[in-house]
C-alpha cells in the first residue's frame, strides 16, 4: 500500500504563486475562494489524495506548507 499524507498550508503567508498546485502529482491542492490578509486567494488542500511526497513543501517559496505522513 502506498503511503498516505496530508498537508497543512499556512494560508496567512501564501502569495498564491500556484507552484504547489503545478507540482503536486496528485492534484491535491487548489485555490481558495477566500482572501488572506495579504489580499491573495491562498492555496488550499482540496482532496484526500495526498501521498506525502513533500514536493509542494519543497517548492513553496514562502515555506507555507507542512507535510504529514501516515498510513
Ligand atoms: S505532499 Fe505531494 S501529494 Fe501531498 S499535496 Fe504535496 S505535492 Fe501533493
Ligand atoms: S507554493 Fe506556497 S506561496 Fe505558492 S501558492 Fe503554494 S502555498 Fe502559496
Amino acid at each position: 500500500m502506498s503511503a498516505q499524507g496530508k498537508i497543512i498550508i499556512d494560508q496567512s503567508v501564501c502569495k498564491a504563486c500556484e507552484l504547489c498546485i503545478w507540482i503536486c502529482p496528485e492534484g491535491a491542492i487548489g485555490i481558495s475562494n477566500v482572501l488572506n490578509p495579504k489580499g491573495y486567494h491562498p492555496a488550499e488542500f482540496i482532496k484526500e489524495h495526498c501521498k506525502g511526497c513533500t514536493l509542494c513543501a519543497v517548492m513553496c517559496p514562502e515555506v507555507a506548507i507542512e507535510v504529514y505522513r501516515g498510513k
